[in-house]
């Protein structure tokens, strides 16, 4: 289809394009079927939750999806939409999600409804640079709203700039604005949860708007939209422009990581030369590494009366190790010896050795982090 002011066939560079979206409910679910039928090369899927039958009121779905995982019947239905499309679905908390599948995006589509949510998902779009659309409804004032930061480096605002003390009140109590079964609510929300599930026209137009300013961002075409906030009011029909912008005092670290990536298998690496190739120094003291999908075991109990050593990465939220070569009962990892995130200092001498030894084989991925800067280091090519 021509678009005015555009080069012919200047949609089809969207099969080039990939996005994620974050939060499949009665806005992003809808957001994730638009984009599909745009000719998307590649869609991401996150959401934790399942479909309940109240959520026939809002969201795009039907009663043979409930009880399902969102990011999975979305999925399935993106997928016979656009068959060409490569689409990844995450049933997991984003908090959980690996930086580096977001670093594989184009563009990144928030539609949560959690405070808490938004702020990991802004602080992440952040760290990779990474333009983010955020879309959300405020059903009593009919109001749909979208959000669209660019996340150029050191400039521009972030879904927590304009936060004030009542946003910072409400996601420390972790309040949800759910649209999820508005109509059949049996019991009166309390006071204190503010009253913002919405209908499903106005979830429906903030879909529609937000997939509009990243088809508007991806082409790109039409006025730029980065930086801005795109409100359209239910009551009265007017759409408003403003835009938005960065608070010093914001509560989010504003500096982006950098990202480099490395041509030999990680796992023939050691600590030491990854950072040395990816930063031209060795680790300093301070550094810490965030291994992709693994955690540093420094030790483990088992029925000997000392913790035994395990000094490995293993795979996060694995609970048994094997077996203790002394006593020969299961070795489970100690909370307190465990480190997502670990310093070079704890590693010692391991920083030395290749990766593959420590049970990092076929890593692909991971974060170094030297006091506020971060370098996100992946493997260039599968190997
Ligand atoms: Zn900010
Ligand atoms: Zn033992």
């Amino acid at each position: 289809m021509p678009l005015v002011g555009c080069a012919a066939g200047a949609l089809g560079s969207l099969a080039k394009r990939r996005v994620a979206v974050i939060g499949c409910g009665s806005v992003g679910g809808r957001v994730a079927l638009l984009a599909s039928r745009m000719g998307l090369g590649g869609l991401v899927l996150v959401d934790p939750k399942r479909l309940k039958a109240g959520g026939l009121a809002t969201h795009d779905m039907g009663p043979e999806d409930v009880g399902k995982p969102k990011a999975l019947v979305t999925a399935r239905r993106c997928s016979r939409i656009n068959p060409a499309m490569q689409v990844l679905a995450f049933v997991q908390a984003v908090e959980a999600l690996e930086l580096s599948v977001l670093a594989g995006v184009d563009l990144v589509v928030m539609a949560p409804d959690l405070l808490a949510v938004e702020i990991e998902v802004g602080q992440r779009c952040i760290w990779l640079s990474k333009p983010l659309v955020h879309a959300s409804v405020h059903g009593p004032t009919l109001t749909a709203q979208v959000r669209f930061f660019l996340n150029a480096k050191g400039a521009g605002g972030c879904p927590a700039c304009g936060y004030g003390k009542a946003e910072q009140d409400l996601m420390t109590r972790q309040v949800r604005f759910s649209c999820e079964g508005a109509a059949g609510a049996v019991v009166p929300l309390p006071d204190t949860v503010p009253a913002t599930n919405s209908v499903s026209p106005l979830c429906a137009q903030a879909a529609a708007l937000a997939v509009m300013q990243a088809i508007r961002f991806l082409v790109p075409v039409g006025q730029p939209v980065a930086d801005t906030m795109l409100e359209y009011c239910g009551f009265t029909h007017r759409t408003v422009v403003s835009p938005i912008t960065r608070n010093p005092n914001c509560m989010l670290d504003h500096n982006a990581i950098v990202q480099v990536a490395l041509d030999p298998p990680l796992g023939d690496l050691s600590l030491a030369q990854v950072a040395q190739q990816a930063t031209g120094a060795p680790p300093s003291a301070d550094a810490r590494f965030e291994l992709e999908g693994l955690q540093w075991v420094e030790l483990a109990s088992c029925r000997c009366p000392e913790p035994r050593p395990v000094r490995r990465f293993v795979a996060r939220g694995r609970k048994r190790l094997p077996c203790c070569r002394k006593c020969s009962a299961p070795l489970v990892p100690l909370n307190f010896y465990t480190y997502p995130q670990v310093s070079a200092s704890v590693l010692g001498s391991a920083a030395e050795r290749p990766l593959r030894d420590l049970g990092a084989r076929g890593l692909t991925s991971l974060l170094l982090r030297t006091g506020d800067a971060g370098v996100l280091i992946r493997q260039s090519t599968p190997h």
